[in-house]
């Protein structure tokens, strides 16, 4: 099995998810994290980079190496695909404004906001609207409640996040993350490694994620507009939010206010999925304390309605938090199930249940092979029959032999 040997081949190979990890792991190569034409945040070195900043990158990157929480199936509430999950439910932050300004029901900044109210933690690592990209994220330390709600609402842009965690470890305090899952992971990969990680990070939330999509969905919502993405700037850009899911609002330097439905921004315009993400084997923060997601039947809106989120507690520390946010009124639950999970979020089922049929024909096409483990994939993918993995496999041959012809 071929093993990836450099940064470089991590990127060319498209199992960069622009984390910034590797920024952080390699102060001698002065990366910089730079913009490449689908809008995604990609690694430049600008000095020679040494043998054993790339050995760290190489080891803790998430991009490669994910090694899930599974070491054991007897745990309480065990799903195949949702892992150990301690409570599921369905709910929202009873805070109205909160809940109308969130991306879904506010459930994670109420949870970032009662970690911060009890003093479990001093503050929480997040993303939040980049100042000088309208649609972009960067990483922000989050203190208060009004830092938090900064940060509120989904962007659906590489935010480079774990380029500072060196820095933000120096500071020595206790924190929460309220991330990705892939970002999650490469916190979960410091720690296995940096004590100091182990010790600092007390609470980990992640959302579930489809992707980090590419700018051309962008590039259409201008264009239905007969404007230009690229020379068509606005001050401000809002991706959803202020209502579930809330209107896709950009406002211009003269005023105007463009605005579509969430349906027409990722229906009617195209985009293209990050190849990592389409083998994320743990797209759904497996790794994480809590994970929260949207609480669509199948998947999708049917128009505009008030914010809930469908979540699951995977951890003893994530059941607490969970269980006192509720018990001091913060949050509003309805206790709900796997079935519920699964009806929800069909894509994310279907993804883990590929998984390992999609590994194999990359495996097969000669890609060198990430660190996966612990996942339960094989699982999954016995849920599967044999003659849907050979599909599955042989589709994902097909796309990377497209790929490497393009
Ligand atoms: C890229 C992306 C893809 C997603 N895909 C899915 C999906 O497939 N299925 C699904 O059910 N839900 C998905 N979501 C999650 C969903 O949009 C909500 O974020 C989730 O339901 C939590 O809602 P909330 O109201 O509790 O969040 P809020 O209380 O509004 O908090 C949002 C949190 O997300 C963080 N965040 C926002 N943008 C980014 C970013 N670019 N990078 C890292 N962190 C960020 C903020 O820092 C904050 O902690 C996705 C979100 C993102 C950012
Ligand atoms: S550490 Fe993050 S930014 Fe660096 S190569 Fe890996 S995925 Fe990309
Ligand atoms: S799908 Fe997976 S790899 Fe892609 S952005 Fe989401 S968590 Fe990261």
């Amino acid at each position: 099995m071929k093993r990836f040997e450099t940064l470089d081949q991590i990127i060319d190979s498209g199992f960069c998810i622009g984390c910034g990890l590797c920024k952080a792991l390699a102060p001698d190569a002065a990366i910089e994290m730079r913009m490449n034409t689908d809008g995604h945040l990609r690694p430049v070195p600008t000095r020679a980079i040494d043998q054993s900043e790339e050995q760290a990158i190489l080891d803790l990157c998430p991009g490669i190496n994910v090694t899930g929480p599974f070491s054991t199936d007897a745990a309480p509430g065990f799903d195949a695909v949702w892992g150990e999950c301690r409570r599921v439910a369905k709910g929202y932050a009873t805070d109205r404004d909160l809940r109308f300004a969130a991306s879904s029901g506010g459930i994670m900044t109420a949870i970032n906001i009662h970690l911060l109210n009890t003093r479990q933690v001093e503050f929480v690592l997040q993303a939040i609207p980049d100042p000088e990209n309208p649609y972009g994220s960067i990483p922000a330390i989050c203190r208060t409640k009004e830092d938090l709600m900064k940060a509120n609402g989904s962007r659906y842009a590489s935010a480079a996040t774990l380029s500072t965690i060196l820095d933000v470890l120096d500071l020595g305090e206790p924190f929460a993350v309220s991330l990705k899952p892939c970002d999650v992971a490469g916190i979960r990969n410091l720690q296995r490694r940096d004590a100091r990680a182990r010790d600092l990070v007390r609470f980990t939330q992640a959302m579930f994620c489809g992707t980090v999509p590419s700018v051309s969905a962008l590039e259409g919502f201008y264009a239905r507009r007969d404007m230009d993405f690229q020379k068509d700037r606005p001050t401000s850009f809002r991706w959803r939010g202020n209502g579930c899911p809330g209107p896709t609002i950009a406002t211009m330097p003269d005023g105007r206010i463009l605005e579509a439905t969430y349906n027409e921004l990722w229906d009617d315009n195209p985009w293209t999925t990050q190849f990592r993400c389409k083998l994320c084997p743990d797209a759904i923060g497996l790794q994480a304390d809590i994970a929260v997601g949207d609480n669509w039947f199948e998947g999708v809106p049917k128009g505009e309605g008030e914010g809930w989120n469908a979540l699951t507690a995977h951890t003893q520390i994530g059941l607490e938090v969970l269980n006192s946010c509720e018990a001091a009124d913060e949050i509003k639950l309805i206790d709900s199930d796997i079935e519920h999970l699964n009806n929800v979020q069909p894509h994310h089922v279907k993804m883990r249940e590929e998984m390992k049929s999609r590994l194999s024909a990359c495996n097969d096409s000669g890609l060198a092979a990430p660190n996966f483990s612990e996942l339960n994939l094989d699982r999954c993918s016995d849920r599967l029959s044999p003659d849907a993995q050979e599909k599955v496999r042989k589709g994902t041959a097909a796309r990377i032999d497209q790929i490497s012809r393009s």
